[in-house]
């Protein structure tokens, strides 16, 4: 089986994707700062801690290890964070991206799958988003991760890296067996923080926005499992040498924050306390995938489409987290 080193596996996405790719017998090794991840969430896979920044530890690494590809996760990814600082962001995401690429064909390492957003379209002008979407992000976070894919065709063009980038959607749930879920700090995700307010850990949910013009009036958003996610990247890894682009990873269904916070109360059992608030700047009132190429390319369907069934995952984490 092929040496894979996920760069972020300490982190939500890569946590998960780390330990579905061991399961399935690939030889994982997994790079992180723990800035935002967690060492609880690499579980016995071999964690390597080091910086992105840092081009000395990241030679050891790749002298170390005989790796054949990678997958790379490790950013950072608020939005507010980002339009208030944006030379953080270019920093880590871009910066950081540019070391691991160049230290990876210094090895001789062409193999990359990438965590890519939605975010790198901006507003829609269409429904559902296919990949032909013209991508204009609205925040430097997503100026970010467009500049990196940018920089994966060129490097493709100059150097013949193979790569995939995948752009999910709203990612959610946490792993069937409840040993790893989503953990961030500060968290700002929805279905956490419905969770938590219904588990009483905080005083309420805040609605951003009940006068969008959806049958509720409020958000819709694409929410794709976490493992569904994991999978993909698996997927991802075995199609490098014939495919290279970008993918959407979305279930392509619309949910509201209302029937979020509806599912939420029925897998509990319990009332969610909400407050109506204005709308977030920069929301779109929709944001749903079309995912008919990653199923096409990779020959993925999501298993989780009932928001229910993602939302119970998540819930069980919440109420046996770890970290
Ligand atoms: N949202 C909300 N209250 C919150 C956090 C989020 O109403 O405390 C809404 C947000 O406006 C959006 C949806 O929930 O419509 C999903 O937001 P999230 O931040 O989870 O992901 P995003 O879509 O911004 O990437």
């Amino acid at each position: 089986m092929p040496k894979v080193l996920i760069v972020g596996g300490a982190g939500y996405i890569g946590s998960h994707t780390s330990r579905h790719l061991a399961k399935q017998g690939y030889d994982c090794i997994v790079l992180d700062n723990l800035s935002c991840g967690h060492a609880a969430a690499v579980g016995n896979i071999p964690l390597e801690k080091a910086d992105l920044l840092d081009m000395a530890s990241l030679q050891a690494i790749f002298d170390k290890y005989d790796i054949d590809a990678v997958i790379h996760f490790a950013a950072f990814s608020l939005v507010g964070e980002s339009v208030a600082q944006p030379g953080k962001y270019y920093r880590n995401n871009v910066c950081g991206t540019m070391n691991l690429l160049d230290t990876m064909l210094a090895h001789g390492v062409r193999k990359i799958v990438f965590s890519s957003t939605c975010a790198t379209y901006g507003q829609p002008h269409y429904l559902p988003m296919d990949e032909k979407h013209p991508q204009a992000p609205i925040n430097p976070y997503g100026q970010t991760k467009l500049t990196i894919e940018k920089m994966f065709a060129d490097y493709a063009r100059a150097y013949g890296l193979k790569y995939i980038a995948l752009r999910y959607f709203n990612a959610a749930g946490a792993a069937a067996d409840g040993c790893i879920g989503e953990s961030h700090h500060p968290e700002s995700h929805l279905i956490p923080l419905v969770l938590q307010a219904i588990a009483g850990k905080r005083e309420n949910i805040k609605i951003f926005g009940k006068d969008y013009d959806t049958p509720d009036g409020t958000c819709l958003r694409d929410y794709i499992h976490v493992e569904d996610l994991a999978e993909a990247h698996r997927l991802a890894l075995e199609k490098l040498d014939l495919f290279q682009g970008c993918l959407n990873l979305g279930t392509g269904i619309p949910t509201s924050v209302l029937e979020i916070i509806r599912a939420a109360e029925n897998v509990s059992g319990k009332v969610c306390p909400t407050v109506i608030e204005g709308r977030r700047p920069g929301d779109p009132a929709r944001l749903y995938a079309d995912n008919r190429k990653a199923a096409e390319i990779l020959g993925w369907q999501p298993q989780y489409t009932n928001i229910e069934e993602i939302v119970r995952t998540a819930w069980n984490w919440e109420m046996n987290r770890k970290f």
